[in-house]
């Protein structure tokens, strides 16, 4: 279950560096996602419109390699912002409105 809210357009994207590819999102959201010749996931489309299963696909993947960003508000969906610890080139606490 997802208690996000879900509208708008998404940019969707795999960190390559983290996923194991275990092939769990494709699992979730096959419309979504693919295993590549580098054994990894990857998104089909970056930019897509909000859709559940790649919200379900981001919160099953046990490394939060599936990066999610709203395009209307540009806030960071998955992995959420007050749980994921970036490995580098993001820069956190930002700040901005909620909502
Ligand atoms: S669930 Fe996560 S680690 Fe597994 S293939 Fe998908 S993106 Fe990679």
């Amino acid at each position: 279950m997802t208690s996000a809210h879900h509208e708008g357009q998404w940019h969707v994207e795999v960190d390559a560096a983290a996923c194991t590819g275990s092939g769990l999102c494709v699992g979730c959201a096959p419309n979504h996602f693919e295993i590549g010749v580098d054994h990894r996931s990857h998104a089909k489309r970056a930019v897509v419109a909000a859709d559940d299963d790649i919200a379900d696909a981001a919160e099953c993947c046990p490394m939060e390699a599936i990066h999610v960003v709203s395009l209307d508000s540009g806030r960071r969906l998955y992995p959420p912002e007050d749980e994921w610890s970036p490995t580098g080139s993001v820069t956190a606490g930002r700040g901005g409105a909620h909502r």
